[in-house]
């Protein structure tokens, strides 16, 4: 049978792999080796799941959106991991990771960010396990999102500011693993999204597919039925997609949206469309699809959402969009921005405005009165009020 799974060697199609440099070789393969037995193993998902219920707050709830639906001419659920601790999925898979790292008997964890979201959630659960806990940040990220360094040093975690090239996240990246390469024994390295080498984008999918686990569950409490006709998620490097979609990739009567941050205008040259402007290329050690100049240099990108502009996208992402399987639509800042404004407005929930590029679908393509479609609300919009405030002029 088809499948749109990761294979034994992290392909998503010809999308994935591992193109990592010889020096790394020996953390790679080392988790490479042993993940798939421990995560799947039942002393570690009692673990996990034990986690996931006393201190995410899962499962978190399914929510009939009525006024929205109704407003569309359509069945709308939201998925809410909004409401999960730290107001973003990106937990589900850091408390995956951590409780790896401890059975890998590491004792010290690093990360890079470039919002800080990412930074956050792992300086949490490494407060949560007490482990040290070391996040690198662009100098220019650092004074952008000061919350969040505030947060991670509350948290007890050392931000440490990479300083060469552009100083934002891709240049971070290669700090941190600099990092692992010089400590391949005692350190384990958290990545944020469905990138990186094999085998990050299959094993982030697998933490994060606890989403669509519970999906399956409520909707057929709720229509007794456990699929909906369409999923949608935003997609930065796309692990809150990847989660949300996970049950359903091989079953083609799901169909599955994802969102992309157009930035001003996808021929702007500011934007975050990797896969309308993308071409297959190598970044942080996996083969996708991502944005580059005609020499294949890296080009920075753009979104008024901090989480959505990474100039790639995860393996299983591109995959899904060169085969068809997925259907892809871009949103401007403005569109995004607007479709934020309107959740808030009719269902009272402040969206974060990576998520909010999700909802601005329902302006772009008709749906039919009976289709059910379930929106992955990947966070809450507490962080982006600044943002709001300066836009709407409120
Ligand atoms: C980080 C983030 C994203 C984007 O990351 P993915 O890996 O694509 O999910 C989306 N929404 C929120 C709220 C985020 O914090």
């Amino acid at each position: 049978m088809k499948s749109y799974h990761a294979d034994k060697d992290g392909f998503y199609g010809s999308f994935g792999g591992a193109f990592i440099p010889e020096m790394l070789y020996p953390n790679v393969a080392g988790l490479k080796s042993r993940y798939l037995e421990i995560i799947e193993s039942p002393g570690f998902q009692k673990e996990f799941r034990n986690l996931l219920r006393h201190y995410v707050g899962r499962p978190t709830p399914l929510y009939y959106a009525g006024r929205l639906s109704e407003k569309y001419g359509c069945r709308i659920y939201l998925k809410r991991e909004d409401l999960c601790h730290t107001g973003a999925h990106k937990v589900n898979n850091t408390i995956g990771q951590i409780l790896l790292a401890q059975k890998l008997g590491k004792k010290r964890i690093i990360a890079e960010t470039g919002a800080g979201q990412h930074g956050v959630a792992t300086a949490t659960v490494c407060a949560l396990m007490g482990l040290p806990c070391i996040v690198y940040m662009g100098e220019v990220d650092i004074a952008r999102q000061a919350p969040n360094v505030a947060r991670m040093k509350l948290l007890g975690a050392e931000v440490r500011a990479a300083l060469s090239g552009s100083r934002t996240l891709k240049d971070v990246t290669n700090e941190a693993i600099r990092d692992w390469i010089n400590n391949p024994e005692d350190t384990h390295y958290i990545i944020g999204s469905v990138v990186g080498p094999h085998p990050y984008p299959d094993m982030v999918a697998r933490f994060q597919s606890v989403i669509s686990e519970e999906i399956q569950a409520q909707l057929r409490e709720l229509e007794g039925r456990d699929a909906p006709d369409y999923v949608i998620a935003c997609v930065g490097g796309g692990s809150n997609a990847a989660g949300a979609y996970y049950h359903y990739l091989d079953r083609e009567e799901v169909g599955i949206i994802a969102v992309e941050a157009a930035g001003r205008g996808i021929h702007s040259g500011e934007s975050a469309a990797t896969s309308a402007l993308g071409r297959t290329g190598i970044i942080h050690g996996s083969k996708t699809l991502l944005m580059q100049t005609d020499d294949g240099q890296i080009t920075e990108p753009y979104s008024i959402s901090a989480g959505l502009d990474y100039p790639g996208i995860g393996p299983m992402h591109a995959h899904l969009y060169t085969s068809g399987r997925g259907e892809f639509h871009s949103i401007t800042d403005e569109e995004a921005m607007e479709a934020g404004r309107e959740l808030a407005a009719l269902e009272g929930i402040i969206p974060a405005i990576e998520t909010s590029h999700a909802f601005a679908v329902l302006k772009n393509r008709p749906f039919r009165p009976e289709d059910i479609l379930v929106f992955n609300l990947s966070g809450r919009g507490d962080k982006d009020l600044q943002t709001y405030i300066d836009f709407f002029d409120l």
